[in-house]
């Protein structure tokens, strides 16, 4: 079974030994190069050549000149454009903007219900946010990167796993196949529009992308295994343990989606910090955490290995994720302190522990038997311990005083680089891995 270097090195192999052949079809292509470079600069030469008039309004009028034979219709089809062009208001964009064409200060940005022009990106006000933009860039992967060649024999091997690692693989797919598009539907139709300045816009930009990748590399894994699609894809409705975390997570994003929908009252502006508790807190910080702890543990036994580096990078991006939403929900609260109410908060300490709950049904549902070297109990510890993070990250009390991480590994895995395979250098990693934060 070849993994990514083998694959590498025989390719390296091949050309070795074809090397005079591999000289002639060289010359070929630089004569082919060659070719294709002196056509180019024939083109270029002929666009660079000086047109009598560059306006849409001048090349109709001069089209009687011109070697084109304009039909009537486009004709009359660029004259309608031309006279479009004269007409265009520059100062109508900018009518919806209170403050008009003026420079935007820091000052006047604001996280909700700013009326500054949000199309000025700088001067920057939340750094915090343009940096998770640009460290999100810097960990860009894609699905297709990763090796899949050992999983799929595994996985088409009857011995090659135990009906409990089969179940896991499942249900982990049948989850995240959809949960992803869910949290990526909640920030472009939901989420986008409601947060007011650019900075932060720029991060969800990038976050929505990250999203599709996610589902991206879900379908690679389910289409390169050869799963049920139909299956896998519904899962999210047909089978309780999955449907019920997917319908919370919606129930946080239904009143937002309305197009209606619009922040600037105390109880409108709490409405969207609960969806992003909801999305960033729960959905993204909690419902995703057994089903990456599986997988990822069934990678550090050397089995599906393709999968797990797949949800490595996954976890890494929703890591980044959590932390952006946590920043979101402390700075909205920071500068809305009037939203933070005795009655707000108790509302937010349930909603974790509801997620909490539906993360350990799930942990039952899918671990029957200790498997993986873990079992739904050790999962219940570790899924207080990160609802206790959770809701020390917003400020409010931890709810399960005392409980220690079962699985310090899983913090190891996502503070990695992208360049070091987790699963080909794992006992190096553990050893130096011990002193890394979840933050
Ligand atoms: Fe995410």
């Amino acid at each position: 079974m070849l993994n990514w270097d083998d694959y590498h090195a025989e390719d390296g192999g091949n050309a070795a030994v074809a090397e005079p052949a591999m000289a002639e079809a060289a010359a070929a292509n630089l004569a082919d190069i060659q070719a294709s470079e002196a056509a180019e600069a024939q083109q270029n030469a002929a666009v660079e050549a000086p047109l009598p008039e560059t306006t849409v309004e001048a090349k109709a009028e001069t089209t009687a000149d011109s070697e084109v034979e304009l039909t009537p219709e486009a004709k009359a089809n660029i004259d309608a454009a031309a006279e479009a062009l004269r007409n265009l208001n520059v100062a109508a964009g900018l009518e919806e903007l209170e403050m008009g064409a003026a420079r935007v200060s820091i000052d006047e940005k604001a996280m909700i219900n700013c009326r500054a022009d949000l199309n000025q990106l700088v001067p920057f006000k939340y750094d915090w946010a343009w940096q998770k933009y640009i460290d999100g860039c810097a960990n860009h992967w894609m699905p297709q990167e990763v090796n899949m060649t050992a999983d799929v024999a595994t996985w088409k091997n009857p011995e090659g796993l135990t009906d409990d690692e089969r179940r896991i693989i499942e249900r982990s797919l049948g989850y995240f196949s959809t949960a992803d598009s869910l949290v990526a539907n909640n920030l472009v139709l939901a989420v986008y529009r409601l947060i007011t300045n650019p900075e932060c816009r720029q991060y969800l930009l990038r976050q929505a992308f990250e999203e599709a990748i996610h589902t991206h590399a879900y379908q690679y894994c389910i289409e390169s295994l050869g799963m049920d699609e139909g299956e896998v894809f519904n899962m999210y409705r047909e089978v309780p343990s999955v449907a019920k975390k997917a319908a919370w997570s919606l129930s946080k994003t239904h009143e937002l989606s309305d197009p209606n929908f619009n922040t600037g009252t105390t109880e409108s502006d709490q409405t969207l910090l609960r969806n992003l508790i909801g999305f960033y807190a729960v959905t993204e910080g909690i419902f995703f955490y057994c089903g990456f702890t599986q997988i990822l543990s069934m990678g550090r036994r050397n089995k599906m290995t393709g999968v797990a580096e797949q949800f490595q990078y996954i976890l890494r991006d929703e890591s980044m994720h959590l932390n952006f939403g946590i920043d979101v929900i402390n700075q909205i609260k920071l500068e809305n302190p009037h939203l933070w109410t005795e009655e707000f908060k108790q509302e937010a300490i349930q909603m974790i522990l509801e997620g909490t709950q539906l993360e350990i049904e799930y942990a039952r549902d899918t671990m029957p038997r200790g498997v993986l070297g873990m079992n739904a109990a050790m999962m219940e510890e570790y899924l207080q311990f990160i609802a206790n993070r959770r809701l020390s990250q917003i400020g409010l009390p931890e709810q399960f005083p005392g409980v220690q991480n079962p699985f310090p590994w899983m913090s190891e895995i996502m503070d990695l680089r992208k360049e070091k395979n987790f699963f080909e250098t794992r006992v190096i990693e553990y050893q130096t891995g011990g002193a890394l934060s979840w933050d």
